[in-house]
């Protein structure tokens, strides 16, 4: 695999952008070695400046459900393109994905649409905060919902791979605003409702978390989340801005059957332009201005090619066995690492929920943040490089999900599963 002009680039980069990148999980840090640098996108693969052409499963960190630059998408974003490129105004496109979004989840009976899944949170929580009029939020340990300030507190993800689970530049008045529980433990939320009575606005959770690779909810837990927050009062967010579209066309609320009071979506909802949205029950959503007293705003929100994009890719996610041919590439590609892992003698967990999967290097399951964090990672270091040299490309972090798209095909998976056969023996070896 040649690398020399993604490393100059870098160089160059870095130069001019801070750390050489736009975003920090980019800049390869907990893998060690040079970013790729992308130059081209189709279907399931990526192409790099050095002509390396590699099987993705990074899939933009979510997005690209139908594989890269799917021709429905793009032909819709062309046709928009030639209206304009942003009205500031209401536009029917908006209606459109609204209808769209609301058939999959009728839990969100009301929408607003933004430009980032972290918009999407950070303007969740400033509802259920107008809403129920307290201040104190419940997150859990390893799951990330964007940059907030007060949400970068045992955030995984980025703040995970590089060792920062706090971030600098957030007062502590903030964050101690922010109580942290343990996923799939629902004592550790009982406990800080108690001690906090009549002062959690929300408790908010990735449903299925993917921001310490990916972890399933156990049996009943989400469940026990909606019985506890309704008892308290206290509103539920699903952060689905990784598992809306993605788990299910109605996201693990469907999956699960569970009906939270209100919902963050991004990722898919953009089919690869930038759109995050949050929405729910109406009598809280009522309270976002202008119907409200809760301020929230965008410049761009609503843009015209990002709801086109939104709009082709949901169109394509409706069309019928799309979750089933989702479901049997992931079940392959599961029971072939399974396979590998145990015919090398290899400990690894993999976890998985439809299209989005991980792998941990552990003898035991992975159900939390504190079980990820105490899986391998040199051993994921190790064989994150050797899997990049077979051609198949993974997020360069061991806390990171990995998305199989649409466009995945049965040579691609054949060839991740022989690459990961050769990577862990070496790995082991
Ligand atoms: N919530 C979840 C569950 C995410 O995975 C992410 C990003 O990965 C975010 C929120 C933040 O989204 P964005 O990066 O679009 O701000």
């Amino acid at each position: 695999m040649k690398s020399d002009t993604s490393q100059k680039l870098f160089e160059e980069a870095c130069r001019y952008l801070v750390g050489g990148v736009n975003s920090p999980v980019r800049a390869f840090k907990s893998v060690g070695g040079t970013p790729l640098f992308i130059t081209r996108v189709r279907g399931s693969h990526v192409y790099d400046a050095d002509g390396n052409e590699f099987v993705d499963y990074v899939g933009s960190w979510g997005p690209a459900i139908l594989g890269h630059a799917s021709p429905e998408v793009v032909r819709a974003v062309y046709e928009a393109m030639k209206d304009g490129l942003s009205f500031g105004a209401s536009t029917v496109r908006e209606i459109e994905l609204a209808k769209l979004v609301r058939q999959a989840f009728p839990s969100v009976e009301l929408i607003r649409f933004v430009n980032s899944g972290t918009e999407a949170t950070m303007s969740a929580i400033r509802a259920a905060r107008g809403f129920t009029g307290r201040n104190k939020i419940v997150k859990f340990d390893g799951c990330y919902h964007g940059h907030a300030d007060y949400l970068l507190v045992k955030a995984g993800s980025g703040a995970a791979t590089l060792g920062v689970p706090d971030s600098a530049g957030v007062p502590s008045e903030f964050a101690s605003l922010t109580l942290v529980a343990r996923f799939n433990d629902l004592e550790s939320v009982k406990k800080l409702l108690e001690q906090n009575k009549d002062q959690i606005a929300a408790v908010i959770v990735e449903p299925v978390v993917g921001n310490m690779g990916c972890i399933p909810p156990a049996s009943g837990f989400l469940e026990g989340l909606s019985d506890l927050t309704r008892k308290e009062g206290a509103l539920l967010i699903f952060d689905e801005v990784m598992t809306g579209f993605r788990v299910a066309l109605g996201g693990a609320q469907a999956l699960y059957k569970i009906q939270p009071d209100l919902t963050c979506l991004g990722k898919i909802i953009g089919g690869g332009l930038p759109v995050g949205a949050y929405g729910g029950r109406k009598e809280i959503m009522e309270k976002v201005a202008p119907l409200g007293p809760v301020y929230q705003a965008g410049t761009l929100s609503g843009n015209p090619l990002a709801m086109s994009a939104g709009i082709a890719t949901l169109a394509e996610l409706k069309k019928e066995k799309v979750y089933a041919r989702l479901e049997e590439k992931g079940s392959f590609l599961e029971g072939g690492l399974r396979g590998i892992a145990s015919r090398c003698g290899v400990p690894i967990q993999v976890n998985r929920v439809g299209s989005m999967f991980s792998f941990f290097f552990s003898h035991d399951p992975v159900t939390s943040a504190d079980s990820a964090r105490k899986c391998d990672a040199k051993r994921f270091k190790k064989l994150f490089h050797l899997l990049l040299e077979e051609g198949i490309y993974i997020a360069p972090s061991p806390f990171e999900a990995g998305f199989i798209s649409l466009a995945h095909s049965e040579a691609d998976l054949d060839l991740t599963l022989r690459a990961f056969e050769k990577g862990l023996t070496h790995v082991m070896s």
